[in-house]
């Protein structure tokens, strides 16, 4: 990348960011991406001298919620200045210019920074009926697509509909909704799903990009492993109750008031691979499970039609055999409470009830995860 417009340290002097504030977000990057904090100094360092890249941010079918993450309101932070690196030549949402001007504006990036500039692409692309459900100029947003990404240094999807198609490809969707990596299947393309995305996954894609000159590694799904690597399940806060039994049973219960297990309630956190319960949501305040709302599994394919109905309980308890109800773990502290401890309970009540069957079946893997340790083996581009 040798784009160069006013150097990133420059900013942060400007807009009054001090260096200890600089360092503590280095450090939360390096968190973010999964690496030794011994790669806080070197982010830092790279992002001193980092350049402005070019941008173009195209929107076909969607909600503009993923500009409305960009876009935050809140106070100044250097997260929100690492976003200003993105010289956003072209968007149509939040662009002064419009018409011909604003196309001008597009020709000239990618006049100008040929094989240099990053298409953003949010929202769904419809190709039924030769795409005439989105057109923007006159021309259908999958030629705008497939023009612009073709000479991109890379392409990031953000949000759920530029990943799979999201909601417009949902079951009875007319205009026959696609994602981005369908469409320019030459290019590389980083899916960041999500209904909205997490902002913080955009930053640290980029600080990761601006550090090392490669995006970060990804699962199959061309998902980065350092986001959507792990279940949320696994990452949850109510965990400790999933696996004591403690579950909400109905809304408003005495066990949503104390913030129980939401698995009863259509939880989907077993099967969705995210980092929600770490990265969080506006400023890292909080995100769906936190404020008592089980996840819906928007980071997974096809979510609309995979995942619903949202308030319907998976079908299995996860981590235990397939036989093995919800209930059943709750029936699994009634061992806990004649000496075993909770969790020895329920693996032995799921290692009895396998024996007594005959199934030495575990649990079901989930669905398109990213997790084991084969798929990390097939994950595609850098980690650091
Ligand atoms: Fe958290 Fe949902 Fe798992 Fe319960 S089922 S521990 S609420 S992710």
């Amino acid at each position: 990348m040798t784009v160069t417009k006013d150097p990133f340290y420059r900013m942060l002097v400007e807009r009054g960011v001090s260096r200890r504030a600089f360092l503590k977000f280095s450090a939360a990057m390096a968190s973010a991406l999964a690496l030794p904090m011994s790669y806080a100094p070197r982010i830092a360092k790279a992002l001193e001298n980092a350049p402005r890249v070019p941008v173009i941010w195209l929107e076909g079918q969607d909600c503009a919620g993923n500009t409305e993450g960009f876009l935050r309101a809140s106070h100044p932070t250097v997260a929100e200045i690492v976003l200003d690196t993105l010289s956003v030549d072209y968007h149509e949402t939040i662009m002064a210019p419009s018409g011909e001007a604003a196309e001008k504006s597009k020709l000239d990036t990618m006049r100008d920074y040929n094989g240099q500039y990053v298409v953003v692409v949010e929202g769904s692309i419809p190709i039924a009926e030769n795409g005439i459900y989105c057109t923007i100029g006159g021309r259908t947003f999958k030629n705008i697509v497939e023009e612009t990404c073709a000479h991109a240094a890379a392409v990031i999807s953000v949000g759920s509909c530029a990943f799979d198609g999201g909601l417009p490809a949902a079951a009875g969707g007319p205009t026959g909704a696609a994602g981005v990596s369908s469409i320019v299947p030459k290019s590389t393309v980083i899916n960041l799903p999500g209904c909205p995305m997490n902002v913080q996954n955009l930053t640290a894609t980029i600080v990761h990009f601006l550090t090392f000159g490669a995006w970060p590694a990804t699962d199959p799904l061309g998902r980065p492993l350092f986001a959507y690597g792990q279940l949320i399940h696994d990452q949850c806060e109510r965990r400790a109750h999933f696996e004591s039994g403690r579950f909400v049973e109905a809304w408003g219960d005495e066990g949503a008031r104390k913030g129980w297990c939401l698995y009863k309630m259509g939880c989907k956190g077993p099967e969705t691979y995210a980092n929600c319960p770490t990265a969080r949501f506006n400023d890292g305040a909080s995100w769906p499970v936190k404020t008592g709302h089980g996840c819906v599994g928007c980071t997974m394919p096809r979510f609309w039609d995979q995942m619903t109905p949202f308030y319907g309980r998976l079908p299995k308890a996860p981590g235990f055999a397939n036989d093995v109800t919800a209930d059943q773990i709750g029936i699994g502290l009634v061992a806990a409470v004649t000496g075993l401890s909770a969790v020895h309970g329920v693996a032995s009540y799921a290692r009895k009830k396998r024996q007594k069957n005959g199934d030495g079946a575990g649990p079901s893997p989930a669905a398109a995860g990213p997790a084991s340790d084969e798929s990390a083996d097939g994950a595609k581009g850098i980690q650091a």
